[in-house]
């Protein structure tokens, strides 16, 4: 159903602002038991970031990379043409046509969640939200053409929940004069021609994830880095292993290198697609021949050549124009909106979580924080406590090969409980899928155990199929499991994951 053209009621029990992840979790939920919910979407489709420019697409994008690695491996697993010969191992990939199928899939979840909504009667507004007080929001509706020019409606809510997302940074023109020439993550999926070569800058998810996908699909990749490895947060095993594979795959990882300059024209595809890419102007807008060439004046004296350059170092929070001044909603020092471990801002009447908020920036955290906002103020006094527990989030990088971690790394399980209460049981290996091909990739899985019962208080793993390994991993670390519950596992063979409860 499409958005309503104004708001049925003149207050709610909670008016939602923003349509993605988190928003969705709490919205239908607090449906389902009953409450009147209205949610206000600014972008013209439900869907948010996960939907839209974040893990769908780009899961998408890692599919048909790791699909490119798979046919290089053909041969060797004894394929040949209808005449017995070697078929091409290097097919050319076809950017346009395949940018083109998966945002027509996007297209269609957008149309799953606005049934969803209607499933569960919740009023859709899509426009600008604005709060005006701790009750009150203005709706700037949005009109065919983008603008939110379409009519100004004030509505109340006993509740109101700031679930607005965030947005990619990119430096400004005094950091890094030129930095505009670059395109972020909105921009890697408003692309149309695969860039022959392609800079990314950042050392986190979206930097190792997007230029492993340009890598595998044959762009000549250079990633820039700040300081020596990328992916800091995580165990030593992840970078290590991962940064080791890449340089060996051609992905050129630039070290302690930073931009000082962009030179160039603008190209087409680097135009004002950058931020919020608009599902019904974006094909128009990026059409026509790639831009470029960049040169990019690094901090090393070195210059580089590229086609499209790629911001990928951080996201900040969709706060401006959203009014939190008029009810006084404090944000920390990152600007990212203040709760606490129920998702409470310091105003009673208002909540914030997902993205905005700061904490554990993934779709399945925005959900479950939102789900079980609803359950504790509408599910009845069994949820009157109910809250997310933000520990032990298992997370996959989809990286080349993917990796997998939960709970501590082994520095910060040191830190905790002190080196001598800690052992650390580590593996590496080729797994049988690559055993017998000339191209290996490489496994690696780290247990971080603690105390004398040997509680497994972390688990961080890289190798062919990590990212679906992981979740079952999840439940056991989040159960409290320890090494000899592993150990008491009978081995799933031949896989990777045996691997897990067979360590010495
Ligand atoms: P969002 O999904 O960003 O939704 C916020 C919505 O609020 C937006 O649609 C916005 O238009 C709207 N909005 C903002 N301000 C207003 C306003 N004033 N009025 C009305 N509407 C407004 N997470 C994973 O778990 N796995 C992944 O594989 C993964 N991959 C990612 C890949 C990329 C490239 C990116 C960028 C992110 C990825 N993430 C991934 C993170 C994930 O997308 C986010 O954590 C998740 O979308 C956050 O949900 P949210 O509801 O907090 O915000
Ligand atoms: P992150 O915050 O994860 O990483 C950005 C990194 O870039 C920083 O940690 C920093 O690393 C580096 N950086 C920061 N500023 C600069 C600079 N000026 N120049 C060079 N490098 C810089 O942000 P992302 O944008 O990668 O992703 C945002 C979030 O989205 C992630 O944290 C994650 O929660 C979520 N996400 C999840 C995914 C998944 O689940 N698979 C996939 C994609 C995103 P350093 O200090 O080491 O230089």
């Amino acid at each position: 159903m499409p958005p309503l053209p104004k708001p049925s009621l003149e207050e709610y029990d909670a008016i939602v602002i923003g349509g993605g992840s988190g928003a969705m979790g709490m919205s239908r939920r607090a449906a389902q038991y009953g409450a009147k919910v209205v949610v206000i979407e600014e972008d013209g489709r439900l869907g948010g970031t996960c939907v839209n420019v974040g893990c769908v697409p780009k899961k998408l994008m890692w599919h048909a990379a790791d699909l490119a690695d798979a046919l290089r491996e053909t041969p060797e697993y004894g394929f040949g043409d209808a005449e017995g010969k070697p078929i091409n191992a290097e097919p050319k990939f076809q950017w346009r046509y395949f940018a083109e199928k998966r945002d027509a899939y996007v297209r269609r979840l957008n149309g799953i969640y606005d049934r969803n909504l209607e499933k569960d009667k919740v009023e859709y507004l899509s426009g600008h939200a604005k709060i005006l007080g701790p009750n009150e929001v203005e709706v700037s509706l949005r009109g065919d053409d983008g603008k939110f020019d379409a009519g100004t409606h004030t509505i109340k809510g006993k509740k109101i929940v700031i679930a607005t997302g965030g947005r990619p940074t990119k430096p400004s023109e005094e950091q890094v004069p030129g930095a505009h020439l670059g395109i972020d993550s909105d921009g890697f999926f408003a692309l149309r021609e695969q860039p022959k070569r392609v800079a990314v800058v950042g050392a986190g998810y979206i930097a190792v994830e997007l230029a492993g996908v340009f890598n595998t699909l044959g762009t000549e990749t250079h990633l820039l880095i700040r300081h020596d490895t990328f992916l800091r947060n995580f165990d030593p095993i992840i970078a290590e292993t991962l940064q080791d594979y890449m340089s060996k795959t051609g992905l050129n990882v630039h070290q302690k290198t930073n931009i000082k300059k962009v030179e160039g024209k603008e190209g087409d595809h680097m135009s004002k697609t950058g931020l919020n890419v608009h599902q019904k102007t974006n094909i128009k807008k990026v059409e026509g021949k790639e831009g470029g060439p960049l040169t990019l004046h690094l901090d090393t004296g070195k210059t580089l050549e590229v086609d499209t350059l790629l911001w990928a170092i951080g996201r900040r929070p969709n706060t401006d124009n959203l009014g939190l001044e008029s009810a006084g909603v404090k944000t920390d020092d990152k600007g990212n909106i203040a709760v606490d471990d129920y998702q409470n801002t310091n105003v009673p009447s208002i909540h914030a979580l997902g993205d905005v908020a700061g904490k554990a920036l993934l779709t399945p955290v925005a959900i479950a924080a939102g789900r079980r906002l609803s359950n504790r103020l509408y599910g009845g006094p069994q949820f009157a406590n109910d809250r997310l527990d933000y520990n032990n989030i298992p997370t996959v990088v989809f990286s080349h090969p993917t990796s997998g971690t939960v709970g501590l790394t082994e520095p910060e399980a040191k830190e905790k409980f002190g080196e001598e209460n800690i052992k650390i049981y580590t593996s590496r290996f080729t797994a049988m899928y690559f055993g017998m091909l000339e191209h290996k990739q490489p496994t690696a899985y780290k247990l971080v155990c603690a105390g004398k019962e040997e509680k497994v208080v972390g688990v961080h793993i890289i190798g062919l199929g990590s990212d679906e390994i992981m979740q079952g991993v999840g439940i056991a670390v989040k159960m409290g499991a320890t090494k000899a519950d592993f150990d008491n596992t009978v081995a799933i063979h031949p896989t990777s994951a045996e691997e897990l409860v067979t360590m010495r």
